[in-house]
């Protein structure tokens, strides 16, 4: 591949990365993809693989709504390491004040086709017998999904060298734009697409991009199957998976199709090492034990942390970047990078071949990232 030529070059080969070149590859066009590491070894690797449907904004309600379509669609294709599984996520509500957000929701996704259900505390203890016993009640969303992210990764990466991608792994990026893409070797790749799809660490290529590392801590259980059956998020999560300043720990648990339980999660800014923060780990473990004090004999298996790439307003950017027509951002997608993985990719390609989108583009255009700096 040294000092080659290709249509496009994608910087990252994580799930978005991934999806990007498989959705460039299959619509013919000449594709080569970078990575300094494997495949699906950043934040694809550290993330749960909740594909979930989000209510934040009428905006990330399209993103993850779309996405997740396209994941239903692609089911049938994915190999059984991809653990693809519908177990639904309940909402759980601890009081009558968590209720009524219940009811909002419930509206909130009737009203755009999601089916949901509420369940008042007996259908809940009948549908997760592991909970408290006073609990309130929750919101059943049937149709999310669980999958395992760095296996889903890899599907995408076979399929886009199936229709010829190149893939170079091991190799660091150290410049990108004005069509090449130079190699910390100091070899040069060029392309007329330069898609920048390295999360977390996507600013150091793109000055004048705001994307903040926000780190969160996983552990992983070992097998009690039947233990949890849908995956477990408490409403309150909303509140602290919103915050942009304080350090914050949910209740966000998992059930894998191996028996495994996969506990979370935690979010913490300012704090750029790997390890784990034995404080957060313990706030996060306490929590998920008061909402299912079964956890807490439970012997876990392996404890790790990764890094969401958050843009200040909790959209991610998708399109191109001003000043420079040969770069494209597929970035920022904090804690939903997996479920928008494969609509960021439409939505790219759809505007890299001038194409119609299935949804709006506007509210994830990088322009308004570089307008906030033009006034900031
Ligand atoms: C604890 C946690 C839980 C999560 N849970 C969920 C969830 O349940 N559902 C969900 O949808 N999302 C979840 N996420 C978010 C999701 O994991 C991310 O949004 C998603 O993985 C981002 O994918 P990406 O391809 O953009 O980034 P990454 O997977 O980080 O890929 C970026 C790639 O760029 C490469 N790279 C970086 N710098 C260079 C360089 N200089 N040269 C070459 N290559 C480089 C890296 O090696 C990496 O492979 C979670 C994240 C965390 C941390």
């Amino acid at each position: 591949m040294g000092n080659s030529r290709f249509e496009v070059v994608t910087v990252g080969a994580g799930i978005v990365g991934a999806a990007c070149a498989d959705e460039f590859a299959r619509r013919g066009m000449r594709v080569a993809v970078v990575d300094r590491d494997g495949i699906g070894s950043g934040a694809t690797a550290a993330g749960m693989g909740h594909i979930v449907v989000m209510d934040d904004s009428e905006s990330q309600f399209a993103l993850t709504r779309y996405s997740q379509q396209l994941w239903q669609r692609l089911r049938a294709e994915l190999p059984d390491d991809v653990e693809y599984e519908q177990c639904g996520t309940i909402w759980v509500a601890t009081d009558e004040e968590e209720m009524m957000e219940v009811r909002r929701k419930h509206a909130f996704y009737g009203e755009r086709g999601i089916p949901t259900g509420v369940l008042d505390a007996n259908r809940l203890k009948e549908n997760e017998p592991n909970l408290r016993d006073d609990m309130a009640g929750g919101l059943l969303v049937p149709e999310d999904v669980v999958l395992y992210p760095p296996c889903a990764a890899r599907f995408l990466i076979e399929r886009a060298r199936k229709h010829g991608a190149e893939v170079r792994l091991g190799v660091s990026v150290a410049k990108i734009g004005e069509e090449c893409v130079r190699l910390s070797d100091g070899t040069e790749i060029r392309a007329g697409i330069i898609v920048n799809a390295a999360g977390a660490w996507s600013a150091e290529f793109t000055p004048g991009i705001e994307i903040k590392k926000r780190k969160g801590h996983l552990v992983i259980t070992d097998r009690y199957p039947g233990f949890l059956r849908h995956q477990l998020v408490e409403l309150g999560y909303l509140k602290s998976a919103h915050s942009l300043t304080t350090d914050s720990v949910a209740v966000n648990v998992q059930p894998r199709k191996t028996g495994q339980i996969l506990i979370g999660s935690s979010r913490q800014y300012g704090t750029e090492h790997t390890q784990v923060d034995h404080g957060m780990l313990l706030r996060m473990l306490r929590r998920a034990q008061e909402y299912m004090p079964g956890i807490g004999p439970m012997s876990s298996l392996r404890t790790w942390t990764g890094f969401r790439a958050a843009t200040p307003d909790k959209l991610p950017l998708i399109g191109p970047w001003p000043g420079d027509k040969s770069l494209f951002l597929a970035t920022g997608h904090e804690g939903l990078g997996i479920t928008t993985s494969l609509a960021t990719a439409r939505l790219l390609v759809d505007q890299v071949t001038g194409s119609k989108t299935e949804i709006p583009v506007e509210p994830y255009l990088p322009s308004r990232a570089a307008k906030e700096i033009a006034h900031a």
